[in-house]
């Protein structure tokens, strides 16, 4: 769902970027970082057509069908020839990359996450989708994922921990960043794309704090650690 957005990942990485360059007292150093960012693909590995079909009651009626779009081989190749201009270079999922297609729900993910692996992800958080599959699936994925997956702000019901690594921490040319995940509030976050708005928090096991809040308290944790 597009109104769920995962997008203080780049937030936090512009913000924290910066103080780590003033923090010194030598001269402040310049770096240049290139930041691919994809969201909401949703499963689609394969070529696809969009809207397909358009579904009358929304905005997507209103778009002219492309065929033959998108799929993760063109990805991967647009990937590579962007890396190869632009240096240092992250690819950044910001979520909901799976749960759409027939592929991916009967997979429960796996072959979204083998695929990024293959394409080389740098980083990820995730979106509303991906709670979709139970708790156990998910953090198999996160542990199948040869990248870090960061939120700061899905915690934990009963302990208030978060469920994954709040932030990772990224060199760039000698630069330290802090890069820290973060979801838009909601509350009924998992699994409410399947008709259980209210059911989430219990079913799941989780539930969302303020992204804002988490950012601050995980912010003064990675400062401490000399980020
Ligand atoms: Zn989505």
């Amino acid at each position: 769902m597009r109104f769920v957005k995962c997008l203080l990942i780049a937030t936090g990485l512009m913000g924290w970027g910066i103080p780590s360059l003033i923090a010194s007292d030598a001269p402040p150093r310049y770096w240049k970082l290139t930041i691919l960012h994809t969201n909401d693909t949703h499963g689609n590995l394969l070529p696809f057509n969009y809207p397909d079909p358009p579904d009358p009651n929304t905005q997507e009626a209103q778009l002219a069908l492309r065929r033959n779009i998108g799929g993760i081989a063109r990805r991967a190749t647009l990937v590579r020839q962007l890396q190869k201009g632009f240096g240092t270079t992250w690819l950044v999922d910001t979520g909901d990359f799976h749960d759409g297609t027939a592929f991916s729900i009967e997979y429960g993910g796996e072959a979204d996450v083998a695929a990024m692996n293959a394409v080389g992800y740098t980083i990820a958080t995730h979106g509303n989708h991906e709670f979709n599959n139970p708790r156990a699936r998910w953090q198999k994925l996160i542990e199948m994922a040869r990248f870090p997956v960061v939120c700061a702000n899905v915690v934990d019901a009963n302990t208030k921990e978060p469920l994954m690594k709040p932030y990772e921490i990224l060199p760039v040319e000698g630069a330290r960043i802090a890069v820290f995940g973060g979801h838009g509030k909601h509350p009924g976050l998992p699994c409410h794309a399947r008709g259980h708005r209210d059911s989430g928090r219990h079913r799941y096991g989780a539930s969302t704090g303020s992204a804002a809040s988490s950012a601050s308290r995980h912010r003064d944790f990675a400062f401490a650690s000399g980020v």
